[in-house]
């Protein structure tokens, strides 16, 4: 590719570090695959030019993901180096703190290749940090070095600096997280909100033309996570993102916030209880907010009526607040997390109410899609912000190109 071309890609796109960690990723892959491998047929396999090439395996070996071994056979001129990936190199660490407790931790090489995983459960906040560090060093087992960088899905809210300012449902506020592990680690740690780095997963999972991306995930409560400009958005104090507590009905049920009508109040499973008890009449029993989607689901397979009604008005609500978000925020992509996108009855009525009240200039040109990660997309999302938790602290930018 000439310089010229590659000016005009960078204006085109206008992500280079987006871009250099891009082809980092494909000349990683190409290294892993071929297990020893010449810059020249690197460049060969990727279409990338040698110069490009040169300058970005001159990153991975300074990074100490790569290494060079030994020469390869001459084809006519000099004996080229060979290289390959770092054996016991540096990998990334995410892990999940969900809000009952549980750990999860998963650690992968930077080319994405899964090499550990970890569960593990805490009870008390004190045993959160000493918790982090035993299952670091299960994730970097074997490993010598330190995590490249690590990432944090914490539940509730979470600071800037990374301490979980309230988590409801483990009764604990004012833990200090990423503090305490960087003076322990010394490598660079950020924490994010589970739903919030589910919706980076979600975004990681597609192509690099979406840029905008609104998470939503119903359940028990709805939450829900921004992405504007490939950058998570958390608002003033972590305060963005809040979608569950849009108004839709001033005269609606009280919510939990205090006010009238929140989009919680109406899709909830609580809400789908409550709905189905009006139509109803009486409840079948066992039936609970545990299993009260799951119930309607197999109802609307069955065609029944009631089912159907009430699934109905609850895709209409998602619809009602899926259309603000497009009309305020503009994502090319809304997702989707729920049981309830397993129902026909709840995916047509969404699509078709979404697509009849959207404003003439979103119409057609927005994806509304249920999730394809369902409950890995939290995990997913951490190892992909540690990933680019560690390319923006290398100085990727820096990178000539
Ligand atoms: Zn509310």
């Amino acid at each position: 590719m000439t310089s010229y071309g590659r000016s005009k890609m960078k204006l085109a796109l206008g992500h280079n570090a987006a871009i250099k960690e891009q082809n980092l990723k494909v000349i990683l892959n190409v290294i892993r695959e071929a297990g020893l491998i010449s810059r020249a047929e690197i460049s060969r396999q990727t279409g990338l030019s040698r110069s490009t090439v040169s300058e970005l395996v001159g990153f991975l070996l300074r990074q100490g993901i790569i290494e060079e071994a030994g020469t390869g056979d001459s084809i006519g001129g000099r004996r080229p180096i060979l290289i390959k990936i770092r054996s016991k190199g540096r990998v990334i660490c995410a892990i999940h703190l969900d809000d009952d407790g549980t750990l999860e931790g998963r650690a992968e090489d930077l080319a994405g290749a899964e090499i550990n995983t970890a569960t593990d459960k805490v009870r008390e906040a004190d045993e959160l940090v000493p918790g982090i560090l035993r299952m670091i060093e299960k994730l970097t087992n074997g490993y010598t070095n330190q995590p490249a960088a690590l990432a944090l899905a914490l539940p509730g809210i979470v600071s800037p600096e990374g301490t979980i300012l309230s988590a409801v449902n483990l009764g604990w506020s004012n833990v200090s997280v990423v503090q305490p592990l960087t003076e322990r680690l010394g490598i660079p740690i950020k924490a994010e909100n589970a739903t919030g780095l589910a919706a980076y997963g979600e975004m990681s999972a597609r192509d690099l033309a979406v840029h905008n991306l609104v998470y939503l995930r119903i359940g028990r409560v709805v939450g829900a996570g921004v992405i504007a400009n490939n950058r998570l958005h958390h608002g003033l104090r972590g305060s963005a993102a809040e979608i569950g507590h849009m108004v839709l009905d001033i005269h609606g049920e009280r919510c939990k916030c205090g006010r009238r009508g929140c989009l919680e109040t109406k899709v909830s499973r609580r809400a789908a209880l409550a709905l189905l008890h009006h139509y109803q009449g009486t409840l079948p029993p066992g039936l609970s907010i545990e299993n009260v989607f799951e119930y309607l689901v197999e109802g609307d397979r069955f065609d029944n009526p009631v089912a159907q009604k009430v699934l109905t008005e609850i895709a209409r609500s998602t619809a009602t607040a899926v259309v603000n978000v497009l009309n305020v925020l503009g994502p090319d992509v809304v997702v989707i997390e729920s049981v309830l996108c397993d129902s026909r009855t709840y995916w047509t009525v969404l699509i078709e109410t979404a697509a009849e009240e959207a404003l003439p200039f979103a119409e057609g040109k927005y994806q509304l899609v249920a999730s394809s990660l369902g409950k890995e997309a939290v995990i997913v999302g951490a190892i992909a912000y540690a990933t680019r938790l560690f390319y923006d602290n290398s100085q990727i930018a820096t990178i000539g190109l």
